[in-house]
């Protein structure tokens, strides 16, 4: 598959972006997402890398360095935030603790902050459009990982875009490889020789998804994974979902449906 061609048809159909825009790419500092802003960059977008040094331990370390002179050399600007503002403690420390007291792996806790800390960081510095590295793996998974739970609600919020409602406080978020499969990724990464850590998150263990990747590795083929994608999508378009209510939280002022958001939630009393 000629991914660079996959990322320009998918930036043009679903009108993710356009040439004039200036576009956050969220840069964990694996594969997916440094591949994802390198495409970009070279197709000819304004790109602006966006990460979140979520400051766990020696792992985010080297991301943070590999990220920064991969930007250096390319003529990318970049941006790091953190959470001090938020806690005194590293953010891996508090990770640890808010999943000890509330019973939740580390990998669902530190999901819901990098979730929360995108869309904020994205709107403090001025963005419209936020670009990820989700890939058709991810989002194959998301549909059967719905689906055996029996929540339907995904429908809504599927596609190459979501949480577009800008009027609402949400940066537009974008995926230019929802169906491109991860094998692909890995495989232009290796051929580019690109200097990056391909290990796994240290906390990436204990979760209803990470159990479902590995059964799919084996059970299910890259064909059938866009298929997935693909016939999800074909399905929705015909569907209507009803707007939610949504409002803002009382703390820090993101959107939420309740009266504290996920992230204020999870934080809370610790
Ligand atoms: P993950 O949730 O780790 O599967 O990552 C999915 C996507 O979220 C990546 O492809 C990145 O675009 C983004 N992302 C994950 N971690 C970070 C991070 N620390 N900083 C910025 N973006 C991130
Ligand atoms: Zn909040």
């Amino acid at each position: 598959m000629d991914i660079e061609k996959e990322v320009l048809r998918t930036v043009e159909k679903y009108k993710l972006f356009e040439k004039r825009e200036r576009v956050g790419v969220a840069v964990s500092g694996g594969k997916d997402s440094v591949v994802l802003l390198y495409i970009l960059k070279k197709l000819g977008f304004d790109v602006v890398a966006l990460m979140l040094d979520l400051e766990i331990g020696e792992w985010t370390k080297v991301h943070v360095s590999n990220v920064s002179k991969f930007c250096l050399e390319l003529g990318i600007e970049l941006k790091v935030f953190d959470f001090r503002e938020y806690f005194d403690d590293e953010f891996g420390e508090v990770l640890a603790r808010i999943a000890k007291d509330k019973g939740i792996s580390r990998c669902s806790v530190c999901g819901v902050a990098k979730k929360w800390g995108l869309n904020y960081f994205a709107k403090k510095i001025g963005l419209d459009v936020l670009a990820t590295g989700h890939n058709a793996d991810d989002e194959s998974q998301n549909v059967l990982m719905n689906f055996l739970k029996g929540n339907v609600e995904i429908g809504s919020g599927f596609g190459p875009v979501s949480g577009s409602r800008s009027d609402l406080g949400f940066v537009k978020r974008v995926k230019p490889f929802f169906f491109v499969p991860e094998s692909e990724i890995l495989k232009y990464s290796r051929k580019m020789k690109f200097d990056i850590l391909y290990d796994k998150c240290p906390n990436a263990v204990g979760t209803y998804r990470i159990e479902l990747r590995e059964w799919m590795e084996g059970n299910v083929s890259d064909e059938e994974k866009v298929g997935i994608v693909e016939g999800f999508m074909d399905k929705i378009s015909e569907l209507e979902f009803e707007r939610k209510d949504v409002g803002f939280c009382e703390r820090c002022g993101e959107v939420c449906r309740g009266e504290v958001c996920g992230f204020c939630e999870l934080v809370s009393n610790i």
